[in-house]
């Protein structure tokens, strides 16, 4: 194959892209992956990763100051930001590094520079032109600002909050979504005074409304400033400070975090010349199995609808060269793919919420169980969590599940799977749970669904 020619060129090596470019190796493809800033795209490099790395350092400085508790004594512990800020680098390193490996050793060439489709397979980088058989357009999102404000100065977006030269004392966040409450909750525990606004009636506004309603009750024990229902105007950012107006005040905070909003990286991508159809949001268009309206050319991960997460965007990339290869694929079913929101309490969730299989028809059954009715809520420190399953009684079908609290986003993956699997809540309350965990919680949830709830 001469030097310019691949089977698969992969624009983007985010959690789309390197995935894609590693299953399309695997698959036999010679197969290329393009990248105009560093391997591991956004997520490992600026959002998810670098925001879990600080979160989990918000969660040790609270476990230490809830040592007390414990029978521990320690004196009020100090946040040193810049080694905070230190072990988020070498978190992003580690990881970046890692995936760099597995490039190498799937034998994905790696192509720096930013890459423009400059027909029907053809990719152009820096005058430089490459042929593919399948070209997979990986190339992810970039922060918008909400109408009236622009970013600049005090104003940033959710990936430069993860990034701030030092420990601000206050801090203002605009959307309570999954973005903006992680950064309200990680910096409230690091010591900063924190207001979180969100235009809608409840903060994580997309969470069942019993969720939303605990996660405030956390946020506020936090000593998070909340305001739903609010609307923040003239942003103004100063040399020291970003003064803004919501309800009939003005404030000013440090920071001003925009975290409302992101639209397609398609900028210089040449998609238009190509003549990529894009939806009625200015998403690439794509049908169940990927494939762009050009022939042999697959959109992929924030650049296509469904939720902007990494895990959806991975396996969008695989389910895009399985069909390249003729393999059999089948289309993802968007509300099924787990949601998980690292703040404090932990929340994540997966299908339908409560109002929704509702609004659908569905013959809802609904079974909530607190932590505290386990065994484990109470040894590890955590009462407060609550699980709530979504079912229809009709067929014991499992519509949703929503679980704050400790371990959220680990636990909700077990619900995932017994969908998956065709299980139901029934087989769910059924299933042999370790004892004392807090997946115990899942599976009484499950039986108070089924009817038959034991601790609660
Ligand atoms: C602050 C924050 C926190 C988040 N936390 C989570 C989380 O905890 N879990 C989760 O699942 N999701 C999270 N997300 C969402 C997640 O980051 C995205 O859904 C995910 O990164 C999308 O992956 P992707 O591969 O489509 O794109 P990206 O990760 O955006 O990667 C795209 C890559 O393409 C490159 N590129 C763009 N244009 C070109 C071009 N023309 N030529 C060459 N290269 C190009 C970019 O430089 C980039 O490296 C978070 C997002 C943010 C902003």
């Amino acid at each position: 194959m001469p030097e310019n020619s691949f089977d698969v060129i992969v624009i983007g090596s985010g959690p789309g892209g390197y995935v894609t470019a590693i299953r399309a190796a695997q698959l036999g493809f010679n197969t290329a992956v393009i990248e105009k800033d560093k391997i591991g795209g956004r997520c490992l490099n600026y959002a998810c990763i670098p925001a879990k790395a600080v979160l989990r350092t918000a969660d040790v400085v609270a476990e230490i100051r809830e040592a007390g508790e414990f029978g521990i004594n320690v004196g009020a512990p100090s946040v040193d930001f810049g080694a905070v800020m230190e072990r988020r680098n070498r978190v992003v390193t580690t990881l970046t590094g890692g995936v760099a490996g597995l490039l190498k050793k799937n034998r994905v060439t790696v192509i720096e520079g930013a890459a423009s489709l400059e027909g029907e397979r053809q990719v152009s980088v820096a005058g430089q032109s490459y042929q593919a058989r399948f070209v997979v357009l990986a190339t992810g999102s970039v922060k918008r600002p909400i109408p009236g404000t622009q970013f600049g100065g005090r104003v940033i977006g959710t990936e430069e909050a993860w990034a701030l030269p030092e420990l601000p004392g206050s801090l203002a966040v605009i959307g309570s979504g999954a973005s903006g409450s992680e950064i309200a909750s990680a910096y409230a525990r690091l010591g900063t005074e924190v207001k979180l606004f969100e235009a809608l009636d409840r903060v994580l506004p997309s969470e069942d409304a019993d969720i939303s309603r605990l996660a405030e009750r956390g946020f506020k024990k936090q000593g998070i400033d909340v305001h739903t229902g609010t609307l923040v105007t003239n942003v103004q950012s100063g040399e020291l400070k970003v003064t803004f107006d919501y309800g009939d005040q003005t404030g000013q905070a440090d920071y001003v975090v925009i975290a409302a909003g992101r639209g397609p990286d398609v900028e210089g991508l040449g998609l238009e010349l190509a003549g990529v159809a894009l939806d009625e949001r200015g998403l690439i268009a794509v049908d169940g199995a990927m494939r762009t309206n050009l022939a042999g050319v697959y959109a992929i991960g924030d650049l296509v609808a469904g939720p902007a997460l990494a895990h959806k965007a991975s396996d969008e990339g695989v389910i895009a060269v399985e069909d390249a290869a003729g393999l059999h694929t089948h289309p993802i079913s968007y509300p099924d793919i787990p949601r998980a929101t690292f703040c404090t309490p932990n929340v994540a969730s997966f299908g339908l919420t409560e109002e929704q299989a509702r609004a659908q028809g569905h013959e809802v059954v609904v079974g909530k169980v607190p932590y505290g009715a386990v065994g484990a809520g109470t040894v590890y420190g955590d009462r407060q969590g609550m699980v709530k399953l979504i079912g229809d009684k009709r067929y014991g079908e499992l519509l949703g599940g929503h679980i704050i609290g400790a371990k959220a986003t680990e636990l909700v993956q077990e619900l995932v799977n017994a969908k998956l699997l065709e299980g139901g809540y029934p087989e769910v309350a059924r299933a042999i749970h370790g004892h004392p965990t807090l997946s115990e919680a899942v599976m009484e949830a499950a039986r108070a669904l089924d009817g038959w709830l034991i601790h609660g």
